[in-house]
């Protein structure tokens, strides 16, 4: 298994049904370490850069004002795999078809309000991270038994 980083966020509708926590302890409670936390309130042109892959997509311009209604937390989390883990407790795009107990089963409002986003492959991944962190942001720590 590959040690990886992914980017993590709570979108404003997570925010907003107050499971910042919620999801923060998902990650960790599964191996996730959070190595790098942060809210900010995207701007509409952040917004838009930031999902530029779907531009062509009908649901992009909704997507980005969704995204700009309230504030957001990103965090890089690391561990083994931790692209897919972390895709794995999100749970599929559409609530509708998520697993039971994963975040977007629990929290998600519907396939655009879905609580949480997760890079998908290791180079949308590093892409992501050094969209809203800096390399001097990223922590490093050892997770010891409690
Ligand atoms: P993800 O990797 O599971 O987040 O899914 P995608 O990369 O396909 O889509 C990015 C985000 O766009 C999703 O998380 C949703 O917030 C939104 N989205 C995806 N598909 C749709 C759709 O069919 N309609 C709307 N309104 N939003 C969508």
């Amino acid at each position: 298994m590959a040690k990886e980083r992914t980017l993590s966020i709570i979108k404003p509708d997570g925010v907003k049904k107050g499971v910042i926590g919620a999801c923060l302890a998902a990650f960790e409670a599964k191996g996730l370490k959070i190595v790098a936390t942060k809210m900010l309130h995207l701007s509409r042109p952040q917004a838009e850069a930031f999902y530029a892959v779907h531009r062509e997509r009908p649901f992009y311009k909704s997507l980005v004002e969704f995204m700009t209604t309230g504030p957001v937390v990103v965090s890089v989390l690391e561990g083994d795999d931790a692209i897919a883990k972390n895709r794995e407790i999100m749970g599929a795009t559409n609530p509708a078809n998520a697993a039971e107990g994963t975040l977007r089963k629990l929290y998600a409002s519907g396939i655009e309000e879905n609580t949480v986003h997760g890079s998908d492959a290791p180079e949308t991944a590093a892409t992501e991270i050094s969209f809203f962190f800096a390399a001097s942001e990223l922590q490093s720590y050892e997770r010891v038994k409690k």
